[in-house]
């Protein structure tokens, strides 16, 4: 239903006429919310098992369709920094990220199919069944690039062809805050050559390992590495809750985007989806 942009207004202003309201006033389901915070989720693992990186396979699908149901379609992480996250009218982006590039990612068989145990697996047979939640986020990645040496290049193309992205993790996974400025350039300039070569566009997000970020912050943004510019479009945290909406300029960071884990622990996945379903977390919803 379409309510008239005064009558929501009257009803989040208490400085209406006591005369016109006599009870407390219905609680308006705004459709869209522009402010509202963003869900940019961490996930590491694809199987059982009760380490926090773990998430297992089943509950990975019931990630996807409790998000599916409560009105969540994806967006990449290059969508959120640009503020143009393309979801229908009322629903709320929710950017889905993968750190580390471990085989039960995206593991294909001997046949040529996808696991269907693997995340692309169940992520892509979910999309099959729910065509406006595509297999669309952003994979941070490692060299080894999901373990099949030999099908790295046909798993990015693949990726790339559902609208994901690749964004960088560094070549070693080292702490970037107890590395030399020269140490971090060649960490971050290494991998970023090497995934261009793979097709990946030079301007790719990054991911500090353990959100851990190099004591000179510009280098983040762009460097001169072996005579090249290389430049990153975004950095992005380890987790513990929802990002700020890129409307917010007092707090929106391209640099310092806050995520939130794939896990069931205390602010973890479900833990927010709870704060969302009891009406304490406001999430972005799309005009
Ligand atoms: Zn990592």
């Amino acid at each position: 239903m379409m309510i008239p942009f005064a009558l929501i207004f009257s009803f989040s202003h208490q400085s209406a006429p006591s005369h016109t309201v006599k009870h407390k006033a219905p609680v308006v389901d705004q459709k869209s919310n522009l402010n509202g915070r963003v869900f940019i989720i961490m996930y590491h693992h694809i199987k059982d098992g009760a380490n926090p990186m773990f998430r297992s396979a089943a509950k990975f699908r019931k990630d996807l369709e409790r998000m599916y149901g409560m009105g969540f379609r994806p967006v990449t992480v290059t969508d959120y920094v640009n503020n143009t996250m393309k979801v229908p009218s009322g629903k709320t982006p929710v950017v889905i990220t993968f750190d580390d590039a471990h085989d039960d990612q995206f593991h294909i068989l001997k046949d040529g199919s996808i696991d269907p145990k693997s995340a692309v697996g169940i992520w892509k047979k979910f999309a099959d069944e729910h065509p406006d939640f595509p297999v669309v986020g952003t994979w941070y990645v490692l060299p080894n690039l999901w373990g099949q040496e030999k099908l790295v290049q046909k798993k990015i193309e693949m990726l790339q062809s559902w609208g994901s992205e690749i964004g960088n993790h560094t070549v070693h996974h080292g702490d970037l805050r107890k590395m030399s400025d020269a140490t971090v350039m060649k960490e971050l300039g290494d991998m970023n050559l090497r995934l261009q070569k793979l097709g990946v566009p030079a301007n790719m997000p990054f991911c500090p390992p353990y959100g851990s970020f190099p004591k000179n912050k510009a280098l983040l943004k762009s460097f001169k590495y072996n005579g090249t510019t290389i430049t990153h479009s975004s950095a992005c945290q380890a987790g513990w809750c929802p990002a700020y909406s890129p409307n917010d300029k007092k707090h929106f960071s391209k640099y310092f985007m806050l995520r939130l884990h794939g896990n069931g622990r205390q602010y973890g996945i479900d833990w927010w989806l709870n704060e969302v379903q009891a009406g304490r977390c406001k999430v972005y919803k799309a005009l």
